[in-house]
């Protein structure tokens, strides 16, 4: 499910959430609001117990009650209340299903990961292997589905985050599902549905490399290559609210054949299982891709052209965002191995060498080594979300 935004508030928590713990007046100065806007939306949020109080100086809590003198009262920071509400937020990927427990300021409460007997299924299997993995990972650590607050799911492919319709992903046998509706007719609580790359940049913003920035890019490498936008602190969606799809740009004509079924693709080179087909073309004893990765590392020739292919091709998409974007900062997120072996001064090289030239230095790239869980990780934060805004469109019943 999809909420709308309610603005006002929305800068309110997430400036807290950003900056927290922090002052009501600092809070004033973020946002532009007054402080009697302020003043007055926070009440709001503590009223609802998303946020709560912290003395900065006084060893005792603060009281604040109603026309007690404020003159002399020492400053009161305000921070999220995690104990709000407990989320799940979990990643389909190529193998398994990762599951992460966290709290409404996003802390870790547990994770779990589920192994998939198949990567690609009819979207009912999939609802009920979620919906699974949830209620494991509830079981395991004592907490009852019940009382769990939200479900954010991210999942490869293009989805329609304000509908949860999927038109397409690797993980469903058909087109054109409508995932999200399907899961929230069989879960206990509200859905969010999302790409996995939009969540994991979600993730980078709120609790990794690019909190406080807000113009950058997260290309995600695992099975296949996503992306995800965030231009101005938000998350760019696109107009059919499906989002960036980098590995489906043409880096060849009629080139190798990509799982959405066109050719040429990004990710029919750079893709874990791009990589893998490329190396097995050469030599069919490869099983999976991390011994394509032991054979360059061990000098072999093919494997090391089957890389530098890919770095190649990986490079020409990411100056080609350079040239687009111009962003802050670009996230290369993925495994370790997958990342180590694509990311070096090769890739430095050719991005530079294909990047427009104009008179300031590139931004950063920067490695981000995801496990699972942290994908995962992802999705939690889009389902905290998720509640904030459920919670903020009650609020707004009554005008600030
Ligand atoms: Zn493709």
């Amino acid at each position: 499910m999809r909420v709308k935004r309610d603005s006002g508030r929305t800068q309110v928590l997430d400036s807290i959430r950003n900056s927290g713990p922090i002052a009501r007046i600092e809070i004033a100065e973020a946002t532009g609001f007054s402080p009697a806007t302020v003043t007055a939306i926070t009440a709001e949020f503590l009223q609802a117990g998303l946020i709560v109080e912290m003395p900065l100086e006084s060893p005792a809590p603060v009281e604040q009650k109603q026309g007690q003198a404020r003159r002399g009262r020492p400053r009161v920071l305000l921070r999220l209340n995690g104990a709000a509400h407990v989320v799940a937020g979990l990643n389909v990927a190529h193998r398994s299903i990762c599951v992460q427990l966290t709290d409404f300021a996003g802390s870790h409460i547990a994770e779990f990961e589920m192994p998939l007997a198949q990567p690609c299924m009819a979207a009912d299997t999939l609802g009920h292997m979620i919906l699974m993995a949830v209620a494991q990972s509830c079981d395991r650590a004592g907490i009852p589905i019940q009382s769990l607050s939200a479900i954010g799911v991210g999942i490869a492919g293009q989805i329609n985050t304000e509908t949860g319709f999927v038109h397409w992903s690797p993980s469903l046998k058909a087109r054109n599902v409508a995932l999200g509706p399907q899961l929230q007719a069989i879960a206990p609580c509200p859905v969010f549905i999302g790409n996995d790359a939009n969540l994991v940049a979600k993730a980078e913003h709120l609790f990794g490399k690019a909190q406080g920035i807000d113009d950058f890019l997260v290309v995600t490498i695992e099975h296949g290559v996503g992306l995800g936008i965030v231009l101005g602190g938000r998350l760019y969606s696109g107009a059919r609210g499906c989002g960036a799809e980098l590995g489906h740009i043409k880096v060849e004509f009629d080139g190798a054949p990509c799982q959405c079924g066109q050719r040429g693709c990004l990710e029919a080179y750079v893709g874990e299982y791009a990589i893998l087909r490329a190396a097995q073309a050469e030599n069919d004893a490869y099983d999976d891709v991390q011994q394509v990765f032991a054979a360059a590392d061990a000098g072999d020739a093919a494997a090391r052209k089957v890389l530098a292919r890919a770095r190649h091709m990986l490079a020409t998409g990411i100056a080609s965002l350079l040239n687009i974007f111009d962003p802050q900062l670009i996230i290369l997120a993925g495994t370790r191995s997958t990342i180590a072996h694509l990311y070096d001064d090769a890739l430095h090289k050719a991005i530079t060498g294909m990047a427009v030239k104009v008179d300031a230095p590139l931004p950063p790239i920067e490695p981000h080594h995801w496990a699972g869980a942290l994908w995962a990780k992802g999705a939690a934060a889009y389902a905290i979300e998720g509640v904030a805004q459920l919670t903020i469109r009650d609020l707004a019943q009554s005008p600030v």
